[in-house]
């Protein structure tokens, strides 16, 4: 086969994946480890699947960090099935405060309404920095934070630290295995794989072991997290071949070197390094504009504007056509928006930032 540059594929998600693994995965398609079959085929309660899932959570472990008091589960539902789960699991009926940074959190909350008596406990509104002020109830179940606000392009680059013994509930889906991540501040994480991850269908969740066993009773047996843990991932049928390209993206991370560092350090530098490019291209120029305070810039998802909108259509197209996929922004913001996800290399983004001068210099 003769190597042939893929375009670069800004997409918010489902997104870019690294390019050996997905040559791997086609090399497997039809014979996996000499077993005869795809792993779409395989019963997953077979050896050569629970082989897969073993690696894929031991080696998701180990990039993360995640402590021995933490569960990891493989589930279904993606990011939206989790805002009624974690109420199912954890809210006991009770209060539920959430800090609303845009778009996802402010959906997290108006679900979370369904089980729970929830309180906004700090509101972004319309601005574009993570509000300092928050009002939170000592008797609440936990606090909800969306750590990247996909949309909004807005990060928490430190964990909020409770001090009242309030379990932490982050929505970690647009930034998850991009970063590490301080386990002495969270109760629980979840997030969907179609971002930094894998295929969408795949729902990571990792829940600290005491808050296990809460679950409301009109909770759905398959979405007990109790349940789900005693049985592996496995009471009922996980995204195995979801599961599988996963465990594949976590050995590309765990072996990708990058500026003196191995893993998850590389990978995240890596993340810093094409993030500062981006926004100081787009802070050098008066053509573009993005809008959130420097504090909290998400690394992951950077949306901007052309001050002239009615150039939007000839950029997406020119960007197209450059071989720069995926860049209109979120419907309900407009504009532009560049995700930088793990996959996205470098040179994807020096791409982007000489393709924008270039266009400047053409239309400015
Ligand atoms: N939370 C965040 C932060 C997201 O970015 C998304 C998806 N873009 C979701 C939740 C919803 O995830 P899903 O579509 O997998 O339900």
């Amino acid at each position: 086969m003769t190597a042939v540059r893929r375009p670069f594929n800004f997409s918010a998600g489902p997104a870019t994946l690294p390019e050996p693994v997905l040559r791997q995965v086609a090399a497997e398609m039809l014979d996996w480890g000499g077993s005869g079959m795809s792993v779409m085929e395989m019963s997953h309660r077979g050896k050569e699947f629970g082989s897969i899932l073993e690696r894929a959570e031991a080696d998701l472990r180990e990039l993360l960090a995640v402590p021995a008091n933490f569960r990891i589960l493989f589930m279904q539902g993606g990011g939206l099935g989790e805002n009624s789960i974690v109420p199912l699991n954890l809210s006991r009926g009770g209060r539920v405060d959430v800090v609303v940074t845009g778009s996802w959190s402010r959906k997290s909350a108006a679900e979370a309404r369904r089980y729970a008596d929830v309180q906004i406990a700090a509101d972004i509104g319309s601005g574009h920095s993570i509000p300092n002020d928050w009002q939170l109830r000592p008797d609440a179940s936990y606090v909800h934070v969306c750590t990247n606000e996909t949309i909004d392009g807005i990060e928490f680059h430190d964990l909020p630290r409770l001090t009242n013994g309030v379990p932490l509930v982050i929505d970690c889906s647009s930034h998850l295995l991009s970063r590490a991540i301080d386990w002495s501040r969270v109760g629980l994480a979840f997030g969907g794989a179609q971002k930094n991850i894998g295929p969408a269908g795949l729902t990571l969740v990792f829940v600290r072991d005491d808050l296990l066993g809460h679950a409301l009773d009109i909770c759905p047996t398959a979405f007990n997290y109790e349940t789900v843990a005693a049985n592996h991932s496995m009471y009922n049928t996980p995204p195995t071949f979801a599961i599988y390209v996963a465990g594949l993206v976590f050995e590309w991370v765990k072996n990708l070197d990058y500026a003196g560092k191995r893993g998850l350090a590389a990978i995240e530098q890596r993340n810093i390094d094409k993030a500062r490019l981006l926004y100081s291209t787009l802070d050098a120029s008066g053509f573009y504009e993005n809008r959130v305070d420097p504090s909290c810039r998400s690394r992951m998802n950077v949306p901007f504007f052309l001050q002239d909108e009615k150039l939007n259509e000839s950029f997406l197209a020119q960007a197209d056509t450059a071989g720069l996929l995926q860049l209109k922004g979120h419907k309900s913001v407009g504009g532009m928006r560049a995700s930088l996800y793990n996959a996205m290399s470098l040179e994807g983004v020096q791409a982007l930032a000489s393709f924008m001068q270039d266009f400047e210099a053409r239309h400015g």
